[in-house]
């Protein structure tokens, strides 16, 4: 049977690109009366979170895409998270090296900056390969008995090409000399994502692996890989990238990418699935508004369109406007509203920004507007009687989105760092770095406290609004 799976790396905020490759996986499998799983790919200790993992399931059942085996439920294939397979990856890797298709290496981090170097100088390809990596075998040797840190490195052609078969596009052809002999398993014992993808894709029964074109390039090791333990390898299809209007990769340097955004600014799921649901792809009557159900009965894979989809804010904003009006009858609607915003857990984090502001109940909703609303109307006046020029304001809210973009853990601890730093940097009291900011996050220059204010709003809705002050 078919079966295909989303393979998140937990390492900041649920991706919307996330949600339309899950989205493409799930109306595959389901066509062909297959399965579709989720597995977490945190071999990345260093920039995996929990409170990330989380966010992605949670964001992924928000849209209505179900999974039959994943972390949170199970299965015959458990665990799905890799950080919990244990030596799994070095067994395989074990055998690899006994077979003779890896090896251990002892270069240090030197030597390869060195070679790398040497090779562009001479106007080289920078790939390395065996070859370049191996020690003499004196020098191996002494560096294995005292112990130095190695890695565990597969050894790939020096030239010829690969050819690759995808789904969309046909053959593939790649060339060798541009693969370096990839890392499988790094100093620390931990497996790069190459090893613990094609060995989980097996162990998991994965028949066709559909994601993002950006993995084109590690096919040629992934085939390797295969080859090399006498595997099948699944049938790849790699999805055109969503990208920005101008054309070039959405990213969220230029527009909110989190599904939390789109979530807190008050779009429906099923408006936003539908909209991912045209992202390359189209219904066979040409069908703009359509349901997951729908795309799932009606799927074909063949009618995927390879030229760069956009996401476009507008198409998505009037699609949402379509459903509000033709689907959500008065009752669904204050359902709606109720689930979104208007419920005890987030006006009961909203109350202690309040309360020390206000005489009487009326003065809430003025005050506490800007948690339940998009971006805020900002214009020139906005920002007058703050004494600062308009050039460092604009300066400053900039900076301020670029360090946001790095901030790992968004709570205030984290935030408050970044804030002290920059104001420091502009040689400014907190206070007064702190004024254009508040206009920016709350419209106005009297509110709540903005530090709990772009806590509460999260990471995309405070960069979009940071983002929109100075546009
Ligand atoms: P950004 O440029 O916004 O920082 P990124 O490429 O750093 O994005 P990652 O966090 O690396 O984003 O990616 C998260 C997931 O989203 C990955 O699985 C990736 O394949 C997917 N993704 C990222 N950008 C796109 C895109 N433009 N189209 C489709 N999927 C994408
Ligand atoms: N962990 C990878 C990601 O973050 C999975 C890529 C793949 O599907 O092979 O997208």
């Amino acid at each position: 049977t078919v079966r295909t799976r989303i393979a998140p790396s937990p390492t900041g905020d649920p991706h919307v690109g996330t949600a339309y490759v899950a989205l493409f996986n799930l109306c595959f499998a389901r066509q062909h009366g297959g399965e579709f799983i989720l597995r977490i790919e945190d071999t990345d200790r260093e920039r995996s979170t929990s409170e990330s993992e989380q966010m992605i399931l949670d964001s992924l059942r928000w849209l209505g895409i179900e999974w039959s085996e994943g972390p949170d439920i199970g299965g015959p294939h458990a665990p799905y998270r890799q950080s919990e397979r244990g030596g799994i990856y070095t067994d395989y890797a074990q055998r690899l090296l006994e077979s003779g298709h890896a090896f251990r290496c002892y270069r240090t981090g030197e030597e390869l900056d060195e070679m790398r170097e040497a090779r562009k100088a001479q106007g080289l390809y920078t790939a390395l390969k065996f070859a370049d990596l191996a020690l003499p075998e004196e020098e191996r040797a002494r560096r294995e008995q005292e112990g130095w840190s190695s890695v565990v490195r597969m050894h790939v052609p020096d030239e010829g090409t690969c050819v690759i078969h995808d789904m969309l596009r046909g053959e593939i052809e790649l060339d060798w000399a541009q693969v370096d002999a990839q890392i499988l398993i790094k100093s620390d014992g931990m497996p790069t994502y190459h090893m613990a993808n094609v060995v989980d894709d097996h162990l998991m029964g994965i028949t066709h692996v559909l994601r993002g074109e950006e993995w084109i390039n590690s096919a040629p090791k992934h085939r390797l890989l295969y080859e090399y333990f006498g595997w099948p390898m699944p049938e790849l299809c790699h999805l055109p990238l969503l990208r920005n209007p101008d054309k070039s990769k959405l990213s969220k340097r230029k527009n909110p990418t989190s599904i939390n955004y789109y979530r807190r600014m008050g779009y429906l799921p099923e408006a936003v699935i539908n909209y991912l649901g045209r992202m390359g792809w189209s219904m066979p009557n040409d069908r703009e508004k359509f349901t997951l159900d729908e795309m799932m009965a009606h799927f074909d894979i063949n009618r995927i369109s390879l030229g760069g989809p956009v996401f476009d804010l507008e198409k998505l904003t009037w699609l949402n406007g379509v459903y509000i009006r033709e689907d959500l009858d008065d009752e669904a609607l204050m359902r709606r509203l109720m689930e979104w915003s208007f419920n005890e857990e987030y006006v009961g984090r909203i109350l202690p920004e309040v309360r020390p502001r206000v005489q009487t109940l009326a003065e809430v909703m003025p005050l506490a507007g800007h948690f339940f609303s998009g971006l805020p109307h900002i214009n020139a006046n906005s920002f007058e009687g703050i004494r600062l020029e308009q050039e460092t304001i604009v300066t400053l809210l900039q900076f301020l989105v670029w360090r946001f973009e790095a901030v790992g853990h968004w709570d205030k601890e984290h935030l408050l760092s970044v804030v002290q730093e920059l104001a420091g940097h502009f040689e400014l009291k907190m206070k007064a770095f702190l004024a254009p900011v508040f206009v920016a996050i709350t419209g106005s220059q009297t509110s709540t406290s903005v530090m709990d204010a772009m806590v509460i709003l999260g990471s995309d809705m405070t960069r979009a609004r940071l983002r929109h002050a100075i546009e």
